[in-house]
C-alpha cells in the first residue's frame, strides 16, 4: 500500500503535497515523487527512499503551479529506485501519472505499446498507464483516462495530469481507495482522510470503476459508461487522531474492519473470467496437478 495525493489550487503546491504524503506515511513506502504542471510542462521530482529525501530535492527546485500529483510507492514491479520511482510520464511528456495498486495485464499491454513504438523507461507495470493514456488521447483526457481504465486489469489509484489541461486533473479508482476533498476554490485528492484534513473535511468517497475531473472549482465524478454520477458530500467530523484510525475508536477496531477489504482487494486481480490467475508466477497446469510446485 502506497499514498497518493493531488491538488489544485493558489497554496504552495509543494507543501501541500509534500505534507500530505507526510500524513499517509503509515501506510509504508520505499520512495516517493511529485509532478507538477507548470506554464504547460510538468515538472517531476522524484526519488528513492524517505520524504525527508525529496523535501531536500525539492528545496533546489523552487517548483510552483497550480496542479500536481504526489506518490509514495511501495515497489511490487520493479526495484525501489528512482527511475521506478512515479510519477511515470509519457513518451510524449504531456501526461504523468501516479499510481497505488497493480496492473495484472501490464505485460500484454506493454507488448502492444512496444509494437506501436512506445518506449519504456522503467520496469513498473504502472509505466504503460502513462503511454496507454497517451495511446488514447485523442483531445478529451478524461475520455483517454476512460478508455485506459477499460484496457487495464489489476487494482488502481490514479493521479493524471495532462500538459493540455493547466487547470484540471484526473483521478480514478479501482480496488484502491481515493477520496477527493472539496475546498474553497481548491481541491484534493487523497488516498486517505488524514492526508487532506488540515485543508478540509468536505469530501466525496470515491466508488469503483469512477473517475473523477478536479478544477479548483469542483469536481465532477463519471462511471465508465461516461454518465455524470451525483454523490453527497461527506463531512468529517472526526477529530485529527480519529480520522487516522478512519473515524474506529482503535487502530485494532479499524484493522478488523478494514479486513474484507482488504481480502478483495487482494484476491480481485486474481480472479478473471472466473479463474484464479497467478499470471507473474507462471506456474503450468502440469505443474499444479503434479503438485511439486511448492519449492519456489
Ligand atoms: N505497482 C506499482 C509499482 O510497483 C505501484 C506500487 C504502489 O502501489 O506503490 O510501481
Amino acid at each position: 500500500m502506497c499514498g497518493i495525493v493531488g491538488y489544485i489550487g493558489n497554496k504552495n503546491i509543494s507543501s501541500v503535497l509534500l505534507n500530505g504524503l507526510k500524513k499517509l506515511e503509515y501506510r509504508g513506502y520505499d520512495s516517493a515523487g511529485i509532478a507538477i504542471l507548470k506554464n504547460k510542462r510538468i515538472c517531476v521530482v522524484k526519488t528513492k527512499g524517505r520524504l525527508a529525501v525529496l523535501e531536500e530535492k525539492l528545496k533546489n527546485e523552487k517548483l510552483n503551479g497550480f496542479a500536481g500529483i504526489g506518490h509514495t510507492r511501495w515497489a511490487t514491479h520493479g526495484e525501489p529506485n528512482d527511475v521506478n520511482s512515479h510519477p511515470h510520464i509519457s513518451n510524449n511528456g504531456k501526461i504523468a501519472v501516479v499510481h497505488n495498486g497493480i496492473i495484472e495485464n501490464y505485460i500484454k499491454l506493454k507488448d502492444f505499446l512496444t509494437g506501436k513504438g512506445f518506449e519504456f523507461r522503467s520496469e513498473t507495470d504502472t509505466e504503460v498507464i502513462a503511454h496507454l493514456i497517451e495511446y488514447n488521447y485523442k483531445g478529451d483526457i478524461l475520455k483517454a483516462v476512460m478508455n485506459t481504465m477499460n484496457d487495464v486489469e489489476g487494482a488502481y489509484a490514479l493521479g493524471v495530469v495532462c500538459t493540455d489541461y493547466p487547470d484540471r486533473f484526473v483521478a480514478a479508482r479501482k480496488d484502491s481507495p481515493l477520496i477527493v476533498g472539496i475546498g474553497n476554490n481548491e481541491n484534493f485528492i487523497a488516498s486517505d482522510i488524514p492526508a487532506i484534513l488540515e485543508y478540509t473535511r468536505d469530501i466525496y468517497i470515491l466508488e469503483d470503476k469512477e473517475i473523477v475531473s478536479i478544477t479548483a472549482d469542483g469536481a465532477e465524478i463519471y462511471n465508465l459508461l461516461g454518465e455524470k454520477v451525483d454523490r453527497e458530500i461527506f463531512h468529517v467530523d472526526w477529530d485529527v487522531s480519529s480520522a487516522e484510525k478512519g473515524g474506529y475508536e482503535h487502530f485494532m477496531m479499524k484493522e478488523i474492519c478494514d479486513e474484507p477489504s482488504v481480502i478483495k482487494a487482494t484476491i480481485n486481480p486474481r480472479i478473471q473470467n472466473n479463474k484464479i490467475v497467478f499470471e507473474k508466477l507462471n506456474i503450468s497446469d502440469e505443474l499444479i496437478k503434479n503438485g511439486s510446485m511448492l519449492e519456489f
